[in-house]
């Protein structure tokens, strides 16, 4: 068990594939962002290895995250390796979707569990508007390959953006009417790159749930958290929604997560810059015991919270270099 020193377990690790993205989200990272080449990103079986050190320290839950982790050459093939590692009880990803009418099937042969699937809103001018390059029919289809291949259950996620999508909430939570889907909604964070979007168009999560209740009423609240999302349901409804507010009421108490970021650095928090390098020790003949000892040492010294109400907002990374 890899134990923090204010007593927190830390068991869920996201591991992010690739910094690269298929589509380039306003919230996210500026058009002309670049990318590492990829010799300097984890390789295939630099991820495996990792996998099962985290592993044996007691991880035992792996998302798969990026950039966009199915632009990842290998990537069924990467998950079929870590679904294979002892100790991995949970593995899931999260993705944009817009290639998973293609990937959902054979992911979920390869042993992903479940994904979560980001769709901001339902009107395809402004889904073009929000992620420059996408085109909503490619998600919509991979969000329904993703149900027909059993990736359940299904779990979309929208950031919502002042002056883009904050509308389009309502439309997104009726899905739920119907569909046993959860619609999640994330408060946006500020990082380096796009960090005036990021502060100055932030729309919080109550303010989110107050439109959606002017719309069907008050929402109905489940008693559960699913990891930082508080659930709740609309009356009658099939489905969930769901709201994370990083910023305004952060969960960092319960927080039991690792990020391994592309190329191959430790960062124990998204919203600190602090990060433990095991990629440069690894390919300079780091033994096992060495890794271990620098990720123990990582997870001991996790901070206790992100420093936003303060003022500190990392700018060390874009969020496509972290892992969402
Ligand atoms: N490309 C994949 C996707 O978009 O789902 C995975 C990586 S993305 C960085 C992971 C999640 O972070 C997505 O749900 C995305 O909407 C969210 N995200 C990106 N930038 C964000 C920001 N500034 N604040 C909050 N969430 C953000
Ligand atoms: Fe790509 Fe995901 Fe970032 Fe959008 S949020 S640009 S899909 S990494």
């Amino acid at each position: 068990m890899a134990l923090d020193r204010f007593g927190r377990n830390i068991h869920y690790l996201r591991i992010s594939l690739t910094d690269h993205c298929n589509l380039r989200c306003i919230y996210c990272m500026p058009e002309d962002q670049t990318f590492r080449p990829n010799k300097d990103l984890l390789q295939d079986d630099e991820i495996l290895t990792l996998a099962h050190l985290f592993a044996s320290l007691g991880f035992d839950k792996i998302r798969l995250t990026g950039g966009e982790p199915t632009v990842r050459a290998n990537v069924v093939e990467i998950v079929r390796g870590i679904a294979a590692v002892p100790g991995i009880k949970s593995i899931s990803m999260t993705t944009n979707g817009v290639l998973l009418a293609r990937l959902a099937q054979p992911l979920k042969e390869a042993g992903l569990q479940r994904v979560n699937i980001s769709i901001d809103t339902l009107d395809p001018v402004k889904f073009k508007r929000l992620t420059r390059w996408g085109k909503l029919d490619d998600v919509w289809q991979g969000i329904l390959a993703a149900e027909q291949a059993g990736l359940t259950p299904i779990k979309l996620n929208a950031v919502v953006v002042k002056g883009y999508n904050e509308e389009d909430v309502i439309d997104l939570a009726a899905l739920t009417l119907e569909r046993n889907w959860q619609m999640r909604y994330i408060e946006m964070m500020p990082f380096a790159g796009v960090t005036d979007v990021q502060t100055q168009q932030i729309i919080t999560a109550a303010q989110i749930q107050q439109k959606i209740e002017s719309e069907f009423g008050p929402l109905e609240l489940t008693g559960q958290y699913d990891g930082e999302a508080r659930i709740f349901r609309i009356h009658g409804a099939k489905g969930e929604l769901g709201f994370i507010s990083s910023v305004t009421v952060p969960f960092c108490s319960a927080c039991t997560r690792a990020r391994l970021t592309a190329d191959g650095v430790l960062r124990m928090c998204l919203l600190r810059e602090k990060e433990i390098d095991l990629l440069t020790p690894m390919r300079s003949g780091a033994t096992m015991d060495d890794l271990r000892a620098l990720i123990l040492d990582g997870v001991w010294n996790k901070p206790w919270g992100h420093g936003l109400d303060q003022g500190l907002i990392p700018l060390n990374r874009v969020m496509n270099q972290i892992g969402g």
